[in-house]
């Protein structure tokens, strides 16, 4: 009998892959989705190797069950991006590979994908004056004047409105438009013609300033791989650079992939990018889409016919064989790391397929990380700098501190923000109050006997919420009724701590009782339309007054803002995580940003008890550049990254001693291991220590730092000592190795 075997990855938390033959004649390739037997179930692999020989007995290997052909096979290119992946983060192959894909690739059913539909005018539409269409129907019309031009697809045309779904069915059902089963892509070939002429794809709404001009010469202008560090100050046009070396990529007729943060800001850039480039075929890929929708997302990229693919970190895997460039939007944002699983970054996972590519990879920020500063400053990347605002009358915010040990507060806000507040409800311009939230949510507190409310599973405190009158923990989910009197003394004289966005928005209603006042957090617009909404009141200019967390500090912009108060950013300069500084100073440059970017300069007051922290002072006077020389100074003194490569490993348990054993026994073989490495001393092994938050719903947690200024010896070391980890763990333990965390 003649067969051959193929290695196929599984979702099984094992680093191995799995033999299984196939009957000689079978067609199959790596790359390609198989079923197989595992255990008593079948499961949905992919072919990683194909191989004449195996170590499995002949009596225990068995055969493939099917080969899938609904799809086609990932490239070789794509599997080593997930093998390298799988290595770097010591996660398991089948586990690494199988995340990487849409959610219906890995079922065991036939992965059936929608054909995308075409729309375009019939005989009578085509008919219709539009000079005399009911002038209301705004959508109809301009779906009507789109379609006059060319047929569209969906996406093209959602660039037009969000409500374009259901004003196509009323013209469909009027008999002005019919859709049909169009090919996909209809503007460039995979060849790469250049097929239209420039101002067809292309909305080119500026001329460049010299520095945007520069920056996009010295991409273009890359052979191969090479990282550009693109700084920019907020409203300096980094978008704009961004466009124009997409519009240089599809001329070449390549793919670009835009990687933008995990936050509800993307269909906005979904459609401000769509009408930029109004017949290219753009599609997003994030955790927002329907599971049919972000197969037939990922099939298009993988035909080639997305030309533009924008999406979160998870779009960093998608299958592009035309991939021409990579842009990573606010490359300093914390949501490109995954925080379980494959606990990748979705910035690094970019750069090395970039250079795996051998193409340009752009990194743009207004506040840089300090990794990549860092190698920008040492040559590793080039650095693109974008010094002014792109519109000259655009001006930067001035920023001031108000010490809140010399000044009046009502109920945490001081009078001298209040009194700006009312000042600009008089101009009718708008405010923001930005809290930042961690670490500051409410929580109550006994004026008697100093009770806290705890949370009864965790050592976190619960949240006071003050709409449905609960507490909440936000780690496990525990809630309970405010009580009515103190749980330690009885005394019935509880009261808020801290400030949170609703306790704030009580007190301004209280001050400003005539003002429009809107909250924007995570619990006022859980749904999608109100946040949508939300935005729309902000720009109709119906709000006077804005109280947000995070949410409100990136990208938005609002023209008639022009006051940003900044309540509680003192906790972040004293926090046990080192990152919370240089996270905080982002927060603000991004929140200042708000302020002022149309014709009115903009203000931004900070209440802090520290006005003289160089933080602040930076801010004061726009210095990233002294910051990060600060911050990275301090960084090195203390042997924190970017100097040195860390690796965290953590463990959680309901017995403390279980979890105690298991990180001291793998501290133990560090220790061994770090003495065999060369040169011995290289890696160094810290103690075990309880996590941040020490126990979570009844779940002690704890952990141990490994650090090492080179991160080859680092991968070395983890491949050694990975064998000591696998061996200890218990089933009654959660543990997970992080390398390059981000939170501790
Ligand atoms: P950033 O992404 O750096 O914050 P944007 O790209 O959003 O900045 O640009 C800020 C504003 O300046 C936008 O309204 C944009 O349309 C405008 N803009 C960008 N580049 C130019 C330019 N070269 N000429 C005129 N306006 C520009
Ligand atoms: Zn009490
Ligand atoms: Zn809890």
């Amino acid at each position: 009998m003649n067969m051959s075997i193929v290695r196929v990855a599984l979702d099984v938390p094992l680093s191995t892959l799995f033999d299984y033959t196939v009957d000689e004649g079978v067609a199959v390739a790596p790359g390609q989705r198989v079923i197989v037997p595992f255990g008593r179930r079948q499961m949905v692999g992919v072919v990683m190797e194909c191989a004449a020989a195996t170590d499995v007995s002949p009596e225990r290997i068995k055969p493939v069950m099917q080969v899938l052909h609904d799809s086609a096979p990932l490239t070789p290119g794509v599997l080593d991006l997930l093998r390298f992946c799988s290595d770097y983060y010591r996660y398991p192959i089948g586990q690494t590979v199988l995340s990487a894909l849409p959610a219906r690739m890995r079922s065991d059913k036939p992965v059936i994908s929608k054909p995308i539909l075409s729309y375009r005018l019939t005989v009578s539409g085509a008919a219709l004056d539009l000079d005399t269409f009911p002038k209301r129907k705004v959508v109809q019309r301009r779906i009507l004047a789109r379609l006059a031009e060319q047929p569209c697809n969906l996406a093209q045309l959602k660039a037009l409105s969000a409500t374009v779904g259901t004003q196509l069915k009323t013209l469909e059902q009027e008999g002005w438009v019919e859709h049909y089963e169009a090919p996909p892509s209809p503007i460039l070939s995979h060849h790469g013609e250049r097929g239209l002429a420039v101002e067809h794809i292309f909305d080119n709404a500026h001329t460049l300033t010299s520095e945007q001009q520069f920056a996009v010469d010295a991409v273009t202008q890359a052979s191969g791989y090479a990282c550009f560090l693109l700084h920019g100050i907020t409203g300096s046009g980094k978008t704009e650079v961004y466009v124009h070396l997409m519009h240089d990529a599809l001329q070449r007729g390549g793919q670009v992939l835009l990687l933008v943060p995990e936050i509800n800001l993307t269909p906005q850039l979904e459609n401000y990018f769509r009408s930029r480039f109004p017949v290219v075929n753009l599609i997003s890929l994030h955790s927002g889409l329907s599971e049919g929708e972000r197969l037939h997302n990922w099939q298009q990229a993988q035909l080639g016919a997305a030309q533009i693919v924008l999406g979160t970190r998870l779009a960093v895997f998608a299958e592009m064989p035309r991939l021409a460039l990579i842009i990573v939007d606010e490359e300093h944002d914390s949501s490109f790391k995954q925080q379980d699983g494959l606990r990748y970054s979705a910035r690094d996972v970019a750069i090395f397929r970039a250079s795996q590519r051998g193409v340009p990879v752009v990194l743009g920020s207004a506040t840089p990380s300090l990794e990549s500063y860092h190698n920008a400053q040492g040559g590793r990347y080039q650095m693109l700098k974008l010094t002014g605002r792109a519109l000259a009358e655009a001006r930067l915010p001035t920023v001031r501190c108000i010490n809140i040990n010399q000044t009046l507060m009502y109920h945490g806000i001081s009078e001298n923000l209040l009194r700006e507040i009312g000042l600009r409800i008089e101009r009718r311009e708008q405010s923001l109050i930005f809290i930042n939230r961690r670490g500051y949510a409410p929580v109550l507190m006994c004026s008697g006997c100093g009770w806290l409310s705890g949370c009864k599973h965790c050592a976190g405190k619960m949240v006071l919420h003050l709409k449905d009158q609960r507490l909440r923990c936000h780690h496990c989910g525990y809630q309970i009724r405010v009580p009515h009197a103190c749980p330690s003394c009885g005394n019935a004289d509880l009261h808020p701590v801290g400030s949170g966005t609703q306790r704030v928005e009580s007190v301004l209603r209280e001050r400003f009782p005539d003002a429009r006042i809107l909250r924007v957090d995570r619990d006022s617009t859980r749904n999608k339309r109100a946040w949508q909404t939300m935005r729309e009141q902000i720009h109709a200019n119906e709000v006077d007054i804005l109280v947000g967390t995070q949410m409100l500090a990136k990208g938005h912009d609002f023209p008639a803002l022009t006051l940003v108060g900044v309540l509680n950013p003192d906790s972040a300069l004293y926090s046990s995580d080192f990152r919370a500084a240089e996270k905080l100073f982002a927060q603000l440059v991004q929140v200042a940003g708000r302020a002022g970017r149309a014709d009115k300069p903009g203000e931004v007051l900070i209440q802090t008890a520290f006005p003289d922290h160089p933080l602040f002072r930076a801010l004061q006077t726009h210095d990233f550049e002294g910051w990060a020389a600060s911050q990275l100074a301090e960084r090195q003194m203390a042997g924190f990254p970017p100097f040195v490569y860390q690796v965290m490993l953590r463990a959680e348990g309901k017995q403390e001693s279980e979890v105690y054993r298991y990180l001291n026994d793998a501290r133990m073989a560090a220790v061994a291991l770090g003495h065999s490495m060369d040169p011995a001393g290289s890696v160094e092994i810290l103690g075990v220590v309880p996590a941040a938050l020490p126990r979570r719903a009844n779940h002690l947690r704890a952990q141990l730092l490994i650090q090492s200024a080179n991160r080859r010896v680092m991968q070395q070391f983890l491949r050694a000592w990975q064998p000591a980890l696998d061996g200890s763990t218990t089933p009654k333990l959660r543990c997970s190795l992080d390398v390059d965390p981000m939170e501790f």
